[in-house]
């Protein structure tokens, strides 16, 4: 199978399943994982902050990000495409009585300065507090300009919102910019960052920030029930992928440029060429819907996310090959 719906489709190399099976254990919820506080030091190490947490997912670790910075009654503000807002279920309001204020984005995965400004709330018994700014870097593939970031970070400082960032992706971006992920995640107060998604971990996710916060966060992550016990053989393959699938992104990047520029070469096909920075491909059609495409390609072995936009997706488990194959079954299709 070329599985192309999504970086999270990556199975466990042997090399990985060879460091889980000798990874040192204990009983994380008692602080006695060795592997899981390996871990959480060189994701803090990494991302340049004080210290992190291993949580089950991203959702989860966005979640304690969001009741460690947020109170019952505040508003988060947050994209209305984001991950934290649209497909994490409503659990900051469900969870922790915390307002999401979505803010349209423009169409690079920002979210207009003005309107950030105009969405904060000033101190009024009407009003929800506004606490906290959430971006999300890479959003749908693409790369917040740093400008960009800093002016609306330091926005929203001026106004008394921390920020945080859904970094689920961030590596794919310090990579594509050739920069360290420092240079992203040092306007933050708090960073989530997915090792399952291209990184090529079968499981977890970090959340990096200030050591108070993170204190915080052991709360929240055992309320939550994500207390995990010898969480040491999973926290072994997220080591592995920090220490060895870093760089190897930039390699998913080169795959997703060949396949978007040959599909643009396809007449029926418009493929968004510009805002292809880093491992998603996404596509429209001059027919409609990708029903028929998906159908076709499945029979020959190849997946892809396809609803109104087709979504393909390049990741460690998709080779230069599997991509040349997949280039010649959509051109067929549409010869
Ligand atoms: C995948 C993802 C998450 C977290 O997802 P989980 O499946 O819960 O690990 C968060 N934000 C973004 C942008 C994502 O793509």
């Amino acid at each position: 199978m070329i599985d192309l719906r999504s970086d999270t489709v990556t199975r466990p190399t042997q090399a990985m399943r060879d460091v889980m099976a000798a990874a040192p254990v204990g009983d994380d919820v008692w602080g006695d994982d060795p592997s899981v506080k390996q871990l959480e030091e060189l994701a803090a190490d990494m991302s340049g902050m004080e210290a992190a947490i291993f949580a089950a997912s991203g959702t989860q670790t966005n979640l304690i990000a969001l009741l460690c910075h947020c109170q019952r009654g505040d508003e988060y503000l947050v994209g209305q495409t984001a991950h934290t807002y649209k497909y994490e279920g409503g659990g900051a309001a469900v969870l922790g009585s915390i307002q999401p204020q979505p803010i349209n984005n423009e169409v690079d995965g920002s979210i207009a300065l003005e309107n950030i400004l105009a969405a904060i709330k000033p101190d009024d018994i009407h009003f929800a507090k506004s606490r906290l700014l959430c971006l999300e870097n890479t959003t749908g593939g693409k790369i917040l300009p740093l400008d960009y970031i800093d002016a609306a970070t330091r926005l929203a400082s001026e106004h008394g919102l921390s920020n945080h960032l859904d970094g689920a992706r961030v590596f794919n971006a310090s990579v594509e910019l050739g920069i360290d992920v420092k240079e992203i995640t040092q306007y933050f107060d708090s960073v989530s960052i997915c090792l399952s998604k291209g990184l090529g971990a079968p499981v977890g996710s970090v959340l990096c920030g200030s050591k108070e916060l993170i204190k915080e966060a052991h709360r929240w992550r055992k309320m939550l029930g994500g207390g995990m016990r010898q969480a040491g053989i999973i926290a072994a393959a997220g080591i592995y992928v920090l220490e060895n699938n870093v760089k190897r992104l930039k390699e998913d990047h080169e795959n997703a440029a060949i396949l978007g520029k040959e599909l643009a070469k396809i007449p029926q096909l418009d493929v968004d060429l510009e805002y292809l920075h880093t491992n998603m491909v996404f596509l429209k059609s001059s027919e409609g819907d990708f029903s028929a495409l998906s159908h076709f390609l499945e029979q020959q072995g190849i997946l892809i996310d396809a609803r109104y936009t087709a979504r393909l997706v390049c990741h460690l488990d998709i080779s230069r090959e599997d991509i040349l194959t997949t280039i010649a079954a959509i051109q067929e299709f549409y010869k």
